[in-house]
């Protein structure tokens, strides 16, 4: 999955990952099944987030221009950083 990450004014640190739809994506060659190429498997197969199961994930998801995305904050415990 691919996300990016940033930290609101207060200090709240966010994920952020767009919503990837089946239609979006190209078909494979070999079966036409939806194949995603940031993961660079099969869509039934990449951990990408899709409409339903990004909240099951505890995200939320909040549209802007038009374009699903899905947010979380992170805790400080799940995000050590060494530096
Ligand atoms: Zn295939
Ligand atoms: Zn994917």
């Amino acid at each position: 999955m691919k996300y990016i990450e940033f930290t609101t004014p207060d200090g709240s640190i966010y994920q952020e990952s767009k919503i990837v739809f089946a239609d979006d994506l190209r078909k494979c060659e070999c079966c036409e099944e939806p194949y995603c190429d940031i993961c660079d498997t099969h869509y039934s197969d990449c951990d990408c987030l899709g409409p339903s199961n990004a909240e099951e994930e505890g995200w939320s998801l909040v549209e802007r221009d038009n374009v699903l995305y899905a947010i979380r904050e992170v805790t400080i415990e799940a995000n050590f950083k060494t530096d």
